[in-house]
């Protein structure tokens, strides 16, 4: 039987099929995973949420078990809506808070609210390969502007702004982006403010990696100045757990927001209640900024520990991006040698990287990749770090 499939799915997807064959190769328990973004295990407070899954079946079984309704749990909506003072972004209401299945489905449903084929979005390039694929869903004219270490480059984003006002919406990771681990400066985050104002072009920002940050000060969330034209996204994938699948979307402009709801509601009908009352339970009766203070301290000693077995490991040549946070790191090759022949290597070797190719939007054969720290014991990043650097010593070599 043959189908008819919309050219939505079948046109080709190089991101999809990237990611597909580098979760299949890191998915086996003899190699060691460098690839993937998974947050630790043993930052889940496991027994915190055992009280509050009873606390909640107890208290409020049948609202939990019930259909709900599409915008989220009002408690839950509170919460993160307070949480936008630690960004500087004030008077941002509970009502503003769309609940949504991860971040992930907040991309989604921003490209089915505001995408025609055709339409142009503006991203880092490069950029998180997940977004380029839901954008990618609608067929738009993708504009990637190059990240530099402190931020997206401005005067090629001024230009691109210039040149294309009628570009849907931009979407910008300001904090320990991935794949690079990069932020913005603040002197970026100012230039970017001035480019966007007075545009009726939406910033998306996405911001899953904020509150993972073990040095510097981060930038206060663009809301803060760009008032409605900013939609904030969202999530407690990295804070508290990732399975959970609990993200939000903060949008404050009206026809917007009933947009994203009305999407929503024929995709899903609602965020899985039972995940919201329990996690919101959670946060009520726990401090998680105590949480996420242990998970940094973790998270601080794996990149730590990371960024010196490549100091030590890696040959001259082969150069990284420090970080400040986050989960990634952001490893350079030197000219002649590309980052899939690295991950070709490296896997027959029994270690994984990701390499940079399915972030950009165009660029193909790059020399970097990126490596996750956050899920790998100190072992097995000592280990995997030395093969990946006996590898590039032969890839350079013949190179
Ligand atoms: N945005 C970025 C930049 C991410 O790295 C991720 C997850 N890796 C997401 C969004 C989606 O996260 P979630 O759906 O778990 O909230």
């Amino acid at each position: 039987m043959q189908f008819k499939l919309s050219t939505m799915i079948t046109k080709p997807d190089f991101q999809g099929e990237f990611t597909a064959s580098i979760l299949a190769a890191a998915a086996s328990p003899d190699i060691i995973s460098f690839a993937g973004g998974l947050p630790n295990p043993v930052s889940f407070p496991i027994p915190e949420m055992e009280a509050a899954t009873k606390k909640v079946l107890e208290e409020n079984g049948v609202v939990a078990l019930q259909y709900s309704s599409t915008a989220g749990w009002p408690a839950l909506r509170q919460w993160i809506a307070k949480r936008y003072e630690t960004m500087g972004v004030t008077g941002v209401k509970p009502e503003d808070i769309i609940v949504t299945n991860g971040s992930q489905q907040a991309l989604a449903m921003v490209g089915a609210a505001m995408l025609d084929p055709g339409d142009k979005v503006i991203v880092e390039d490069p950029t998180y390969l997940v977004a380029l694929q839901s954008f990618h869903v609608f067929d738009p004219e993708v504009l990637p502007v190059t990240i530099n270490a402190d931020g997206i480059d401005c005067d090629k984003l001024a230009e691109t702004v210039k040149a294309n006002p009628d570009a849907k919406f931009a979407y910008l990771i300001p904090n320990f982006q991935n794949p690079t681990g990069l932020s913005y400066s603040q002197e970026v985050h100012d230039k970017v403010v001035e480019i966007f104002k007075g545009t009726n072009i939406m910033l998306l920002e996405d911001n899953p990696y904020r509150e993972l940050r073990f040095a510097g000060t981060a930038t206060d969330s663009f809301g803060a100045d760009l008032g409605e034209q900013c939609c904030m996204l969202g999530t407690f994938s990295k804070i508290v757990t990732p399975g959970m699948r609990i993200g939000w979307i903060c949008v404050r402009n009206e026809e917007l927001r009933a947009k994203l709801l009305s999407y929503k509601a024929t995709a899903d009908l609602h965020t899985n209640i039972f995940s919201q009352m329990v996690l919101a339970q959670y946060l009520a009766d726990n401090d998680v900024d105590a949480h996420i203070e242990k998970t940094k301290v973790l998270y601080k000693a794996k990149a730590e520990f990371m960024m010196d077995c490549l100091r030590k490991y890696l040959p001259a040549g082969v150069t990284f991006t420090p970080t400040e946070g986050g989960m990634f790191l952001w490893v350079t090759l030197p000219e002649g040698i590309t980052a899939v022949d690295l991950y070709r290597k490296g896997l027959e070797k029994g270690v994984a990287i990701c390499p940079g190719d399915p972030f950009y939007e165009v660029q193909r054969n790059v020399r970097t990749f990126r490596v996750n720290y956050s899920n790998s014991t100190d072992e097995a990043i000592e280990k995997g770090v030395k093969i990946l650097g006996d590898v590039c010593a032969e890839l350079i070599a013949q190179a």
